[in-house]
């Protein structure tokens, strides 16, 4: 056994025997609270992460521009510009449409028999 290992089992025994002294103590609350706020700690970055690649999953989109075909990544429902050829665009059900200009009307086109 290395001087380390050694030196681990230390730590851990003298962790051990600290806890049981408070609990013995009446004081284990201490410790659970302790531990809890740890756990958080430890967690709370995690969640962030996770949390944040969720939102970027959900809220970005990456497709091509329809005028020149760069490539790039937008959050939805937000108007941009393509970085490549200063087209406006828009984000619609995962792929990049071409703005509307204000005032145009889409018509259906009907057949008549
Ligand atoms: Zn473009």
């Amino acid at each position: 056994m290395s001087y380390y290992q050694i030196d681990g089992i230390r730590f851990w025994l003298g962790l051990l025997l600290f806890v049981t002294l408070l609990g013995a103590l009446g004081l284990g609350w201490v410790v659970q609270s302790l531990l809890v706020i740890f756990l958080l700690l430890l967690l709370a970055p995690i969640l962030f992460i996770l949390a944040l690649q969720i939102w970027l999953r959900t809220r970005v989109v990456t497709a091509s521009c329809p005028v020149c075909g760069q490539v790039s990544t937008a959050i939805k429902e937000q108007s941009f510009v393509c970085p490549a050829c200063g087209e406006p665009l828009e984000v619609r059900q995962g792929q990049f449409v071409r703005l509307t200009p204000p005032g145009t009307i889409d018509v259906e086109v009907q057949t008549v028999d």
